[in-house]
C-alpha cells in the first residue's frame, strides 16, 4: 500500500544556499552530461546509481547504470582474430524510468523537446540529487518537472525519487510511466564497444499487488543476482489517490506500469517511486527478488526514508568532513571547500559502513561507471587511509577481500614459477588476475599487447596498507589471523622473485614493471618488463621487513603456528633479512634514484614540440603509440614511480632503509631525484598530481599547493578530457583528502597514540578535521595561530598526543591548545 506522507512536504528544491554544500548546474548540456551522471551518481557502498535523468537511456547523450559492489561477470569476445576474456562490473537493470506524456502527446524526449529551463543540484549534506525543469514539446505545451532522488545511506536495499509534474499552461489526461530496465548492457566506455556486452539474463518480472512491479536478472557466468522491486504511488494536493494501473511487460527484459491521471493546469501530480534491490551477496537475506518484493512492500514515504538517510549522512559528515579556509575571496574557497567535499562524498558512497558486510574491493573508478571494468588496483593505496583515520572497520573489510583471495594469490605465483602469494594487478570477484592480455589504443585504433599485469608493486601495496591499519587500529587479531598471512605470504613471494647478481654481490628484481605505465618493456625487447625498478626494489624490501617484525608483532604462539603453518624455515627468515639488506637500487649520477635500470639512458623527450602539437599530452603513450612510436624509448614518466617511495615514508625512515641497504640517500638528494621526476612527468594518471603534490609541499608549499589545487580539479572538471564520466578516480578524490589530513594537518595514528605535525601551506588559514584513534574522537582545528585538539569523554582514559615531537595526554573531554 502505498504510504500516507507524513508530515507536510517541503517545496522539492529548497535547497541550503551558498554554504559549500550544493553543487549547482545550470542548462542542459548534452556534452556535459556524461560527466554529470559520474559526479551526481548516488549510492551507498552497496550499489551506486549514475546521475542519469530519469527520462532518460542509454543514448549518445545519456547513460543510466547501476554497479552493485561485487557484482562482476565474464564473457568471451572474439577481436582480432583472437578470443579474449574479460571480466566486468555489471551494469544492472536500471530502476531510474519515470516519464510520462501527455494524453495525446509524445513521451517526454529530452532530446527532442525545447526546454526552457534545466537545473541540477547535488546536495552534498542531505545525500540528495535534484533536477528541476521546464520545456515546451512541439504542440507549445509547456510542462515543469521537479525530481528529487535519493540512494538511502539508512537502509542500503532502498531508493527512492519523489517527482513532481506541473502541466504549466494545459490541462488533461497525463500518462506516467514507472518501469526496471533489465535489457541494459556494458555500453559506457567507447572503447570497450567491440568487446560482448550482454552480461544479463532477466529470469523474472512480474507485477506486485496492489502496486509496483519487480524484476529479476541473472549473470550469465557468475550467476550474480540480482531483485529489483520498484512501486509508484501517486499523490494530489499532499493527498495519495490511486488511478488505473495497466502493467507493461510485453518487452522482454523490462516490466513497468502505466498510470493513467487527469492533471490540472498549474496543478502538481507527485510521483514517488520507491526501490529496493538486493543482490545475490548480501547477507542475511533469501532470494533477492522475494526480498526486494517485501521491502518494497513495507518501505515507508519518500519523507520518512528522507529523513532516515539524512540522519545517516549526518553521521558520516561528523565524522568524515574536513573543513578548510583560506585568504582569498569566499567564493574561490567555496569552490575548492565543495570540491573537497564532493570527494569526500563519492568516496564514502563507493565504499561505506554497509561495505563492511561485502566481500568486495574498492574499485579505482568507484561504482560509477565501467572503465577499468570495475576491477581493483594498486589504489587501495590511495584509498584506505582515508578510512583508517576515521572508521578502521572498514579499511579491516577492504582486507578482508585481499585475505580471502589469499589462495588465488598462492596460485597465480605457482603458475608463474614463484612462491608465496602474487595478488593480481587488476582483481575483481575471484581474485584471479584479470588484467586485459589485449589493449586497444583508442587514437590509432590499434590492439597491442598489454604487459600492465607485471606490476607487482600491487602486492606491496596490500603489506603497506595492513601494515598501517595495524600501527593505526592495534587490532592484534586481525593481524594474527589474517594480515600476517599475508604479509608472510608476499615477503615469501618478493623472495622467490629476488634474484643474486654475483658481479654486483646484490639482490635483483628483473622483469616487472614500476606504476609508471608508459614503460612496459625495454625499447627493442620482445616481452615485456624491466630490471630494477627502484619503488618495487626498495619497497619490496621493506615488505620483508615488516615480514619480519609481523612475526614479533603475533606474540611467541602466534609465530610458532605461522611459521609451522606456513612452512617457513628459519634459514627462508634468514634470506628475507639479507634480501632486504642487499637489494640492489639503481642510481644516477648525484645520487637520483632511477626509476629502473637504464631510464636515465633513454632518449630525451621533446617536450615542448609535442605540447605544441598536441597541446594536451598527457597520455602520451597513446599519442606515441599511434604515431607508430612507444614511450618505451624515451625518458617520459605517465605518473608518479620512484616518487612513491618519498609519498609513502617520511624522509627519515626512507633514509634509514636505503641507509640499511648501503645506500647514502639524504635530503638534498631527495630534492634532486625531485626535480629530476618533476621535468619528466606527463601525470597521464590522476594519482600522479597527487603524489608531486604531497612531496612538493616539504620542497615549496606554494607550488605543493598548486599542484593540490591542479589535483582537486582533476575529477570535477574532468582535465582528462572525458575520462570522469566513465567513472570517478577513487583513489584521486581519498587521495586529495589525504593530502589536507596527513600533509597539512598532520595527522597520523600511531601505535602509541595520535601524532600532529601540522604544516599549512600558506594559502590555507584553517583546517578543523574529526579523527578516531582506537574508538576515541578527537576534534582537531588548526589555524595559523594555534591548535586546539579536543577529545571525547566516551572513556574516562586520556589520549596521548604528539605535538610537534613531544607527547603529551589530552584529558579525557578535555581539550588542548597550542599556539602555533
Ligand atoms: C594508472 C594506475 C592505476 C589505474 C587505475 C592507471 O591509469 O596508471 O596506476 O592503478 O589507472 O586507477
Amino acid at each position: 500500500m502505498c504510504p500516507r506522507p507524513s508530515q507536510t512536504l517541503p517545496a522539492a528544491s529548497a535547497p541550503p544556499r551558498g554554504d559549500a554544500w550544493v553543487l549547482t548546474w545550470d542548462g542542459f548540456d548534452p556534452d556535459r552530461e556524461g560527466l554529470l551522471e559520474a559526479l551526481c551518481a548516488l549510492g551507498n557502498g552497496h550499489f551506486v546509481t549514475r546521475g542519469a535523468a530519469e527520462e532518460a537511456h542509454a543514448d549518445d547523450v545519456h547513460y543510466p547504470g547501476t554497479y552493485v559492489a561485487g557484482g562482476y561477470n565474464r564473457l568471451t569476445s572474439e577481436v582480432a582474430g583472437r578470443t579474449v576474456v574479460n571480466e566486468d562490473l555489471v551494469n544492472f537493470p536500471n530502476w531510474l524510468p519515470l516519464t510520462f506524456r501527455p494524453e495525446d502527446g509524445e513521451w517526454v524526449d529530452l532530446g527532442k523537446v525545447e526546454i526552457v529551463s534545466w537545473r541540477q543540484e547535488l546536495h552534498l549534506r542531505e545525500g540528495l540529487l535534484l533536477r528541476a525543469f521546464r520545456f515546451r514539446d512541439r504542440d507549445g505545451r509547456e510542462t515543469s518537472v521537479e525530481a528529487r532522488r535519493l540512494v538511502s545511506m539508512a537502509y542500503p536495499h532502498l531508493a527512492a525519487i519523489d517527482y513532481r509534474i506541473t502541466p504549466e499552461n494545459w490541462s488533461g489526461g497525463l500518462r506516467i510511466r514507472s518501469g526496471i530496465d533489465g535489457s541494459v548492457r556494458n555500453t559506457g566506455v567507447a572503447r570497450y564497444r567491440q568487446l560482448a556486452n550482454r552480461h544479463l539474463q532477466v529470469v523474472a518480472q512480474g507485477r506486485i499487488a496492489p502496486e509496483g512491479v519487480y524484476l529479476v536478472a541473472r549473470a550469465s557466468q557468475s550467476r550474480f543476482e540480482v531483485g529489483l522491486a520498484a512501486r509508484a504511488c501517486l499523490f494530489r494536493g499532499g493527498e495519495p489517490f490511486d488511478v488505473h494501473r495497466h502493467i507493461l511487460d510485453e518487452e522482454e527484459g523490462s516490466i513497468g506500469e502505466e498510470l493513467h491521471v487527469d492533471a490540472g493546469r498549474g496543478e502538481t501530480i507527485r510521483v514517488e517511486k520507491t526501490v529496493a534491490l538486493f543482490a545475490s551477496n548480501d547477507r542475511g537475506i533469501g532470494e533477492p527478488g522475494m526480498e526486494a518484493r517485501h521491502a518494497v512492500r513495507t518501505a515507508g514515504s519518500f519523507e520518512e526514508l528522507l529523513l532516515a538517510h539524512e540522519r545517516a549522512w549526518g553521521e558520516l559528515w561528523r565524522r568524515y568532513d574536513v573543513e578548510i579556509g583560506d585568504e582569498r575571496s569566499r567564493e574561490a574557497l567555496a569552490r575548492e571547500q565543495m570540491t573537497l567535499r564532493l570527494y569526500i562524498f563519492q568516496t564514502l558512497q563507493t565504499v561505506s559502513p554497509h561495505t563492511v558486510a561485502l566481500d568486495v574491493g574498492a574499485p579505482a573508478r568507484g561504482l560509477h561507471g565501467e572503465a577499468y571494468r570495475g576491477h581493483v588496483f594498486w589504489d587501495q593505496l590511495f584509498v584506505l587511509p582515508f578510512y583508517n583515520l576515521r572508521q578502521p572497520s572498514i579499511t579491516r573489510a577492504l582486507l578482508l577481500y585481499r585475505y580471502y583471495r589469499l589462495d588465488s594469490a598462492r596460485q597465480l605465483a605457482r603458475e608463474a614459477g614463484f612462491e608465496g602469494a602474487m595478488y593480481p594487478w587488476q582483481s575483481s570477484h575471484d581474485g584471479r588476475e584479470a588484467t586485459q592480455e589485449l589493449h586497444l589504443n583508442p587514437v590509432s585504433g590499434q590492439w597491442g599487447p598489454d604487459w600492465s599485469h607485471l606490476q607487482r608493486h600491487v602486492d606491496a601495496a596490500i603489506v603497506y596498507n595492513t601494515w598501517r591499519y595495524w600501527q593505526a587500529s592495534g587490532d592484534r587479531e586481525f593481524l594474527r589471523d589474517f594480515g600476517a598471512e599475508m604479509v608472510l605470504e608476499i615477503a615469501r613471494f618478493w623472495s622467490s622473485l629476488a634474484t643474486w647478481n654475483g658481479e654486483r654481490e646484490r639482490w635483483e628484481i628483473l622483469g616487472v614493471m614500476g606504476p609508471d605505465e608508459y614503460h612496459e618493456k625495454y625499447p627493442e625487447a620482445e616481452t615485456g618488463g624491466l630490471r630494477n625498478n627502484a619503488y618495487t626494489n626498495v619497497i619490496a624490501a621493506w615488505c620483508l621487513l615488516r615480514a619480519l617484525d609481523v612475526l614479533d608483532e603475533v606474540g611467541a604462539s602466534g609465530r610458532a603456528r605461522l611459521l609451522a603453518k606456513l612452512e617457513i624455515s628459519d634459514e627462508e627468515l634468514e634470506r628475507w633479512a639479507d634480501i632486504a639488506d642487499r637489494m640492489f637500487v639503481p642510481f644516477v649520477d648525484g645520487g637520483v634514484l632511477e626509476q629502473f635500470e637504464g631510464y636515465d639512458d633513454l632518449e630525451p623527450f621533446d617536450w615542448e614540440g609535442y605540447r605544441e602539437r598536441y597541446g594536451d599530452i598527457e597520455r602520451l603513450d597513446r599519442i606515441l603509440k599511434a604515431e607508430g612510436d612507444t614511450p618505451d624509448r624515451y625518458q617520459v614518466s605517465k605518473q608518479a614511480d620512484a616518487m612513491m617511495l618519498f609519498y609513502l615514508f617520511d624522509p627519515d625512515p626512507l633514509s634509514k632503509l636505503l641507509g640499511r641497504m648501503g645506500y647514502g640517500f639524504g635530503p638534498e638528494a631527495m630534492a634532486r631525484t625531485l626535480d629530476y621526476y618533476r621535468s619528466r612527468t606527463s601525470h597521464g594518471s590522476t594519482l600522479s598530481k597527487l603524489v608531486f603534490a604531497s612531496l612538493m609541499h616539504h620542497v615549496d608549499r606554494d607550488e605543493g599547493y598548486r599542484l593540490f589545487l591542479d589535483a582537486l580539479r582533476s575529477d570535477i572538471e574532468d582535465v582528462q578530457g572525458g575520462t570522469t564520466q566513465e567513472g570517478i578516480h577513487l583513489g584521486l578524490m581519498a587521495g586529495t583528502v589525504g593530502i589536507v589530513l596527513r600533509r597539512y594537518a598532520g595527522v597520523e595514528l600511531h601505535r602509541e597514540g595520535v601524532i600532529l605535525e601540522p604544516s599549512l601551506p600558506s594559502a590555507l588559514r584553517r583546517i578543523a578535521c574529526r579523527v578516531c584513534w582506537r574508538g576515541r574522537w578527537l576534534d582537531v582545528e588548526l589555524t595559523l595561530e594555534c591548535l586546539r585538539v579536543s577529545v571525547d569523554n566516551d572513556r574516562p582514559e586520556p589520549v596521548p598526543v604528539r605535538i610537534e615531537g613531544t607527547w603529551r595526554e589530552v584529558p579525557s573531554g578535555g581539550t588542548v591548545e597550542l599556539s602555533m
